[in-house]
């Protein structure tokens, strides 16, 4: 067991600090003022952190910490800490850690029994989600999904029957692809794009993965939410198979057995198609055993 008493016990530090993730403003006083009683800061892109820096005059040291140098740095910044009372980390927008890079450092730092310390403030997919019209509870933040196309419909479908409302983060020239290969897992499900906040650009589409093929090129920085997948009790779900079984043995394919048992309880097609999928591959591998 670890036990941090941040305020109570004072102990060399590491701040992990909030930076905006467009607008200037969006930065605390006390992360403003972290930043310029640090002894130095790490930061992903020294150049990007610089104007920000310059921006409310603060002089402390930059130094790059980034995914390429993150085990390189070490040993550097823990030497940093023994000498000074206290060290920032900055990504280069939004909060620290969150799909940028630092867990390591982390687990370093907790290992040798100094503190570390967040100073929250803005993070990409907070506002994303709380300007969609998709639920805000429960939610997953997903992150990035892998940029190659088998992979990702695999992460996808260990994600196709979750409940909660799915959040992700997406660069603008995969995303056409990453809205196709959603709708091929997901279905037609309600999806917001929300890019370029806190931005003289700031957009939030509303639509639904079926229109994947009629959003237009979007640049900029974008996140994607997406509605979780119908919830059904067990009891619907066998009664639901049961039902497109039924309707196989009457004659139907199985798509038009699904897509009829769909119609007539008002679900989703893909749900029905998503249930059924597992019951096979259940059914499969139960008699292999
Ligand atoms: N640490 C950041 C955070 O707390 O949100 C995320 C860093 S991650 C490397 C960068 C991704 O965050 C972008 O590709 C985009 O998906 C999202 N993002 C960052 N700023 C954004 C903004 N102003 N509007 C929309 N998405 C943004």
């Amino acid at each position: 067991m670890r036990r941090q008493k941040t305020f109570v016990e004072t102990k060399p530090t590491l701040y992990l600090v909030a930076t905006p993730i467009g607008h200037l403003d969006d930065i605390s006083k006390r992360a403003l003022d972290t930043l310029k009683q640090a002894q130095v800061i790490y930061a992903e892109d020294t150049r990007t952190s610089a104007k920000l820096l310059k921006h409310y005059a603060i002089d402390t040291p930059l130094k790059s910490f980034h995914k390429f140098n993150e085990t390189a740095r070490l040993e550097g910044i823990l030497n940093d800490l023994k000498h000074s009372a206290s060290v920032c980390l900055i990504s280069d927008a939004g909060s620290p850690l969150i799909s940028d890079p630092g867990e390591n450092l982390i687990k370093a730092i907790k290992s040798k029994g100094y503190h570390i310390s967040a100073i929250p403030g803005p993070t990409a997919l907070i506002p994303a989600v709380s300007l969609s019209e998709i639920a805000t509870h429960p939610f997953l933040f997903y992150g990035f999904l892998p940029q190659k196309n088998t992979a990702r419909t695999k992460v996808l479908k260990t994600l196709a029957s979750q409940s909660f409302t799915l959040i992700f983060y997406e660069a603008p020239h995969r995303l056409h692809a990453t809205l196709k290969n959603m709708y091929e897992v997901f279905g037609a499900r309600k999806l917001t794009i929300a890019r370029e906040l806190t931005k003289m650009y700031e957009e939030i589409i509303e639509t639904s993965l079926d229109a994947y093929d009629k959003i237009p090129i979007l640049k900029g920085e974008i996140v994607l939410i997406i509605e979780g997948a119908q919830a059904l009790d067990n009891l619907s779900q066998e009664d639901m198979i049961e039902h497109v079984k039924l309707l196989i043995e009457d004659g139907l394919s199985e798509m038009d057995a699904i897509k009829k048992v769909a119609k007539l309880r008002s679900l989703k097609k893909n749900v029905v198609y998503m249930a059924y999928q597992r019951y096979k591959q259940n059914n499969q591998e139960n008699n292999q055993e």
